[in-house]
């Protein structure tokens, strides 16, 4: 982006599945958008770092927003699974007790699904549960099962409705920080540098150049509260609570069929164990309120207390060599205790959508057209003449998952597609230049993670780290010491190797293997 200014009719800010989602929803019409994300790429926020369960909807409190967008979004996954190309899968789930008082809180959950409009839920005794799943723990009375619940990559979710709102025209202005946003009617500046703003416009300073439009969308997750604060005449704070996972190797992927569940707390869902769409096995997430916004940084007390409620579902949980690595992620928490979707106060035509907290994946294919309808409340959308919208979308290659003819017919059509990059995962120099050429592309070592898994395996990119950073360096036309690991804070290599005068720099590669 240049310095001149750009006017939008729709500006959202946060690219993570909320943004991307509502996005994808404004590219079926004739509006002028734009995302603005403060990270290199997209779903670099929360949406990267989550259990990535389609909950069945059974959690949330009757009447809610939580409620009924959780079971209209996980209504639709598996249909726009398809549309768009992402994994997602239908493996169900189980909330158990490990006490008999526990069946209360099991049959009141269950009414509350009910009430919900969830279909197909059974209580069904701890050796029925384990005839279900034999590595459930012997301790185990009761279990609600929830046939209904799936698995989905949010990675792939959210590159998915970026890259589709993206061809569809939808901009994307990516390390772009807002840092301030003037009203349509403010008056700004001092003295003889004295103006109104532009009628109609929101000014949205960053800090590149500054982006107007006509509506804003907050989508902004954890700061959400922060953008708002901006503008509206009332404060909100979202407390950011954090959340803590092992991930295991694709050895433990069959451990569990079913996402097992724990009673929930007043801080959430409890500790699960379940197997992730790419075959792995996680446990997690712990619940503690953070001070700040930034903290998603593991402990080795989280982490413990992690493993030791995970053994409450599963005794025989695999030993700790199993993990290949750990991470956490920041709830955004509001004291409402519900999804914020509503014009911010004393402010037109800026609707907030915060306080997106858990299940906020399982609601995002729905949140988009939740919110597009309240857009219509105060904008005249039109929809795009047939034929010039396309909401279907090619996922990446993924040879791992291609029987040996499909590989050979590939290969033989493009022979980077033979050269493996990745040995953990099986992923190609082919694939691997697929996700930096498409819409969106990656640009950095976990973007290139996150769409086609370099780099996500046993070794956790320790012996392809280099040769993807070469590909992403050629094939960007960058030096490599400018490939970083996510953020341009995140440099791998340090000092200059580019050639100047003939003199090659000293290098320094940093031992980052996580
Ligand atoms: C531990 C944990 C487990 C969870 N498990 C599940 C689950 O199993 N199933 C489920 O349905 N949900 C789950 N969730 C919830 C789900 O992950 C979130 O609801 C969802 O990811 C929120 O997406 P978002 O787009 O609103 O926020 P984010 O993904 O955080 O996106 C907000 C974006 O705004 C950007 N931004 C912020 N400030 C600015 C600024 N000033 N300028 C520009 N950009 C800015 C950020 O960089 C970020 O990319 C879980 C969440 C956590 C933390």
């Amino acid at each position: 982006m240049g310095t001149e200014k750009v006017n939008f009719d729709i500006a959202i800010i946060g690219g993570g599945v909320t943004g991307c989602s509502i996005a994808r929803e404004l590219s079926k019409y004739t509006i002028k958008a734009c995302v603005i994300e403060k990270n290199t790429d997209i779903g670099e926020g929360t949406s990267k770092a989550n259990s990535g369960i389609v909950h069945g909807g059974f959690d949330a409190e009757p009447g809610s927003l939580k409620a009924k967008l959780n079971i209209e979004g996980a209504g639709s996954m598996a249909a726009l699974s398809k549309e768009l190309d992402f994994p997602y899968k239908n493996n169900g789930s189980m909330v158990i007790s490990i006490t008999e008082d526990g069946l209360a809180v099991l049959e009141d959950l269950k009414a509350r699904g009910e009430k919900n409009g969830v279909a197909g839920l059974e209580i069904i005794s701890g050796n029925k549960a384990r005839v279900l799943e034999p590595n459930l723990s012997k301790a185990v009375k009761w279990a609600l099962h929830i046939p209904s619940s799936g698995i989905v990559c949010p990675f792939n979710l959210t590159v998915a409705l970026g890259e589709n709102a993206a061809e569809n025209g939808v901009e994307f202005f990516l390390n772009t920080e807002v840092l301030g946003i003037d009203k349509p009617t403010q008056t700004v500046g001092k003295d003889e540098s004295c103006h109104k703003n532009n009628a109609g416009f929101y000014e949205i300073r960053t800090d590149k150049a500054n982006i107007r439009a006509k509506m804003i969308i907050n989508a902004a997750g954890v700061y959400g509260d922060f953008i708002h604060n901006m503008v509206a005449s009332n404060k909100e704070h979202l407390i950011a609570r954090r959340g803590e996972y092992c991930l295991y190797d694709k050895k433990h992927g069959d451990f569990t069929e079913r996402t097992i569940f724990q009673l929930p707390s007043k801080l959430g869902k409890g500790v699960l164990v379940t197997p992730t769409v790419h075959g792995n096995m996680m446990i997690g997430p712990n619940a503690f309120d953070i001070d700040g916004k930034e903290g998603n940084n593991t402990s080795k007390a989280g982490l413990d207390e992690i493993m030791d409620k995970a053994r409450h579902s599963v005794e025989a949980l695999p030993p700790r060599s199993g993990i290949i690595t750990s991470f956490a992620g920041l709830r955004a928490h509001s004291e409402r205790d519900d999804f914020i979707i509503e014009n911010a106060l004393g402010c037109d035509n800026f609707i907030d959508v915060i306080g997106i907290e858990s299940p906020g994946l399982s609601c995002a294919p729905a949140i988009g057209p939740f919110v597009v309808e309240f857009v219509k409340k105060s904008m005249r959308l039109e929809e795009k003449p047939k034929g010039t919208w396309n909401g279907n979308r090619k996922g990446f290659t993924h040879m791992e998952e291609m029987t040996f003819e499909e590989r050979a017919e590939i290969i033989a059509e493009d022979g980077r597609y033979g050269n493996i990059i990745c040995r953990c995962e099986s992923v190609s120099e082919g694939e691997i230049i697929e996700a930096i050429n498409r819409p969106l592309g990656a640009t950095t070592l976990d973007g290139i993670k996150r769409r086609v898994r370099g780099g996500s395996g046993r070794c956790q990119g320790g012996f392809c780290m280099p040769k993807v950073m070469e590909i992403l360096a050629r094939e960007l036309n960058v030096d490599v010491s400018d490939i970083h690991k996510s953020g341009n804070e995140s440099q791998v290599i340090f000092g200059n190797i580019r050639d100047i005068d003939g003199v090659e720099q000293s290098r320094e590669v940093e031992n980052e293997n996580h």
